[in-house]
């Protein structure tokens, strides 16, 4: 599967991504079907034979046509927001398997979530709790809810998406989980379904993510000494992929982690990867312009930018950077700064890589799959990428790029 040279091209399951840029312009997100089915079988599997829902977190990619990839792989589906919602229920995603999480859910967006029967609403603090009980009764019903708890476990990456530390605003705190729960326990238009939590994202070992399952099943036992049962236990998402040096162990290692502490439970075990599925299973196409030497940096400004691909410039993430076109043995590489023509300093895609590289020649930036196309804006007025997904041979727009007209459709001008 993926992305692999044939003859010297740089290829998306077979197809050349020289032809993509051809037949749709760049920059271009590439999505490899293949790689994103890949990656899902490699929980499934690892999940085989128990009772588990692979709620795949729509912000790291939401594309409809990976929604609706996902969906038809029995995915369900953890969100963030009703423009989620709307994008699960656009591509044919069952609400049934949705869980709603997030600190800042609106009154509206409770009763959208309510009215479209999702499965959960992930409760962050007592008045969210509060807010979700008034709206339930206002619309008569009886909302399933799991407390996002904090277990205070270190995940031990970056900490922008660091999310489990008691100085987080996410989950409630541990400390007063006990107390919530017999609180939400005695609210008649509230049912504890589930409790979960999320620990942060990048993780590139188990360990913390079994420290914090041992935390939450520990917190279960107790709650069930109050009566309190769960139908789930949600363990979040969080599984690392490899951008540069990092070596996390495969998925079915991160499952079997968490498996170990289920051993004899009959909750149904929920997980929500988002990157681990998607990550490496797309790219960011993108062709250079110039060749810039500087007095103490060498440039390739490229026709991507901060706007395409933020993950540089807001983590100093690494992505790898191949070029389309396979260099040539003894090919006179130079070290460049890869950057976009977006003015500002943070506007890199890479920084001091060894290329072979002309004005016109393609460049991929891997590992774009996830928290790529997502996160795009159009700062300094830039039309949005088009994303391809490559499947059974064929290279599918799934996603037409922005016209110049579309970045202002919105505004109007006073009389
Ligand atoms: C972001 C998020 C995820 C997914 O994180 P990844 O690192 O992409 O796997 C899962 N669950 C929750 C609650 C999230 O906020």
């Amino acid at each position: 599967m993926g992305f692999a040279y044939r003859d010297g091209a740089f290829c998306v399951d077979g197809v050349p991504l020289e032809s993509i840029a051809q037949q749709f312009g760049t920059p271009c997100y590439v999505y490899s079907r293949a790689g994103i089915e890949h990656n899902f079988r490699e929980f499934s599997n690892a999940l085989a034979g128990r009772d588990a829902l692979i709620a795949y977190s729509v912000k790291a990619n939401s594309n409809l046509a990976v929604l609706a990839l996902l969906s038809g792989l029995g995915a369900g589906f953890d969100i963030v927001s009703a423009g989620e919602l709307a994008r699960v229920q656009a591509a044919g995603g069952d609400p049934r398997k949705v869980l709603f999480s997030g600190v800042g859910k609106t009154a509206s967006e409770i009763r959208l979530a309510l009215q479209s029967g999702v499965r959960c609403l992930n409760i962050e603090s007592a008045a969210e709790m509060e807010r979700v009980d008034v709206v339930a009764r206002e619309l008569g019903c009886r909302a399933p809810v799991a407390f996002r708890v904090n277990p205070d476990v270190d995940a031990q990456t970056h900490p922008y998406i660091s999310t489990g530390l008691k100085q987080n605003k996410f989950g409630i705190a541990y400390a007063e989980a006990e107390a919530l729960h017999r609180e939400a326990a005695l609210k008649r238009n509230l049912e504890l379904v589930g409790i979960g939590f999320h620990i942060g994202s990048q993780l590139v070992d188990p360990a913390p993510l079994a420290a914090a399952t041992s935390r939450i099943t520990r917190l279960a036992d107790r709650l069930a000494g109050s009566g309190i049962a769960f139908a789930h236990i949600d363990v979040g998402g969080g599984i690392g992929i490899r951008y540069h040096d990092e070596s996390p162990p495969p998925i079915a290692e991160f499952v079997s982690a968490v498996l170990r502490e289920f051993v004899g439970r009959r909750e149904t075990l929920i997980i929500d990867p988002g990157r681990a599925i998607a990550g490496d299973a797309g790219i960011l196409l993108t062709r250079v312009e110039y060749v810039k030497p500087g007095e103490t940096r060498n440039f390739l400004v490229v026709d991507a930018a901060m706007n395409d691909l933020l993950r540089p410039g807001l983590y100093d993430a690494w992505h790898e950077v191949l070029p389309v076109r396979e260099a040539d043995a003894g090919a006179a590489e130079g070290t460049y700064d890869v950057v976009g023509p977006v003015c500002e300093s943070a506007d890199f895609l890479a920084l001091g890589r060894r290329l072979d590289a002309r004005s016109g020649d393609l460049l991929a930036v891997m590992g774009a799959g996830a928290y790529g196309m997502v996160m795009s804006s159009n700062y300094n007025s830039r039309p949005r990428a088009a994303e391809v997904l490559v499947g059974g041979g064929i290279a599918h727009l799934v996603r037409r790029r922005e016209s110049t007209d579309e970045l202002y459709a919105l505004e109007t001008i006073p009389k």
